[in-house]
């Protein structure tokens, strides 16, 4: 991974990024789209359409519609702006916009805690083993499920 500028971003920095990614695939960001990202970002682990509908509807003080958000969800998982964990049905911003990766995540079953990590190595070694099999993977899913740090020491 040392042959791009590999940035992870957080907070403002995260927002701008995914704002502009989804600028640069045509698609306009509404207001409704921004709270939807705000929201998501927000939670810090896996949240479903419907955490979000909650976190949007009190954030904007009216009721939203775990359906619209649905919809944008699947509009940020297109352009790179969101990933799904597919374990636990449910999605996490992603931190890199700008740039494609297999995202892999730690999964903590205690308490949701979920740490994104990309190695290309990793999944490529993964997409080989399935091509060796006469299997084509575009889009591997790699999610360890366990106990994170913070759960296993307390
Ligand atoms: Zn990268
Ligand atoms: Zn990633
Ligand atoms: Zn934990």
């Amino acid at each position: 991974m040392t042959q791009h500028d590999h940035q992870l971003h957080e907070g403002e920095s995260l927002t701008t990024a995914a704002r502009e990614r989804l600028t640069k695939e045509g698609e306009q960001w509404t207001e409704m789209r921004a709270s939807v990202f705000d929201a998501l970002a927000g939670f810090g682990r896996p949240a479903s359409a419907y955490d979000i509908a909650e976190a949007v509807s009190k954030a904007r003080g009216k009721r939203v519609a775990a359906n619209s958000v649905y919809r944008i969800l699947d509009l940020f998982v297109g352009a790179n702006l969101a990933r799904r964990v597919e374990s636990a049905n449910a999605y996490v911003a992603n931190q890199h916009p700008d740039c494609l990766h297999d995202c892999i995540f730690l999964i903590c079953d205690t308490c949701g805690q979920t740490v994104h990590i990309d190695d290309d190595t990793l999944s490529g070694g993964v997409r080989d083993a399935a091509k060796s099999a006469g299997f084509s993977a575009p889009r591997p899913v790699i999610e360890v499920r366990g106990t994170c740090g913070d759960c296993e020491s307390s």
